[in-house]
């Protein structure tokens, strides 16, 4: 059943979690200058200690306070704030967002999400929340209101419904650090769209500045195969577009990337539940969303990079 804000709030300031729901996925949220309900995040999830987590906050002010932005971060702020954009900056308040919160870098992840039920309880709490998605680590990302219940209710003195995610897939994450804007992970704004605002991107550092993405990610139990040309006895076709394979199972049956992000996790987690031989997916676009959406499917396939 789904808390009051009130009850949330009461759960996070006595060092607890709450489940809360966001337009990318679902979070398993706490107190970000909690070091011990921090820990009982990382602890829920099997999370890795070196993959570090995003402070969601209410408003621009509130992240001016936990993070140092210069004038492109403060330009990407305004262009995709409130919403999916993950901002990694130089720590400014090395308390708010605690040590352990930010696997000990000097920078920090921020996000002002823009789901009005996220923004609603950290203005009501007053404070940053740490909110990693709501799935045992390795696992898809929840994205409905009792998938992340399943995964992640046992260790939440809360949890906060808020429908179905919007988005489907995580927040995009950037690096501002240096004079240098780096894409991290993709997400639903896209390369070009970031791009538009800050011009072109830094491709060195590409990759290799995000802890988070060394581990094994978003992996159902059942094999994944992308680009799938055909289906194989046993198999589950997720397809992309017309005419591939049975709609029931379509990521988009028109062929739509915002519907595709949005079913993805879904659609990894049904398609489990029958235990198919495998899961086969039509092949996705890589422009736009397909880049977060390859980026998630080439992570359940097994290819980490
Ligand atoms: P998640 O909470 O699972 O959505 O993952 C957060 C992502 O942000 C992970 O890929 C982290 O590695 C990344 N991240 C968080 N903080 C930092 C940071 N200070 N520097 C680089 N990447 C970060
Ligand atoms: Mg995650």
């Amino acid at each position: 059943m789904s808390a009051s804000d009130a009850e949330a709030v009461a759960v996070l300031s006595a060092g607890g979690l709450v489940i809360l729901p966001t337009e990318t996925v679902y979070g398993l949220a706490a107190d970000a200058g909690d070091a011990r309900a921090v820990a009982a995040i990382f602890e829920a999830k099997g999370r890795p200690r070196f993959n570090p987590l995003i402070a969601h906050v209410a408003d621009a002010v509130q992240a001016g306070a936990v993070a140092v932005f210069d004038g492109r971060a403060q330009a990407l702020a305004e262009a995709f704030w409130p919403g999916p954009l993950t901002i990694v900056a130089p720590v400014r308040d090395r308390t708010g967002v605690c040590d352990l919160a930010r696997a000990g870098l000097d920078s920090v992840a921020v996000r002002v999400p823009g789901h009005a039920r996220a923004r609603a309880l950290i203005s009501a709490f007053g404070r940053p929340l740490v909110a990693p998605s709501a799935n045992r680590s390795g696992r898809p990302s929840p994205t409905t209101f009792a998938d992340a219940v399943e995964e992640t209710g046992f260790a939440a003195g809360a949890a906060l419904d808020g429908g179905a995610c919007a988005v489907g897939v995580e927040s995009t994450v950037v690096s501002v650090l240096d004079g240098r804007v780096t894409l991290l992970r993709p997400g639903s704004v896209t390369r070009e769209e970031l791009e538009a605002v800050v011009g072109p991107l830094d491709r060195g550092g590409e990759g290799h500045r995000s802890p988070g993405r060394l581990t094994l990610h978003y992996a159902p139990d059942a094999p994944v195969r992308i680009e799938a040309q055909t289906v194989r006895d046993g198999e589950i076709l997720l397809g992309f577009g017309p005419g591939a394979g049975d709609p029931r199972w379509s990521l988009s049956p028109s062929g739509d990337l915002r519907e595709a992000a949005a079913n993805l996790f879904r659609r990894l987690r049904e398609a489990d539940r029958e235990r198919p031989s495998g899961i086969a997916v039509s092949p996705i676009p890589a422009q736009g969303l397909g880049e977060a959406i390859n980026d998630r499917l080439r992570r359940a396939a097994g290819f980490v990079g």
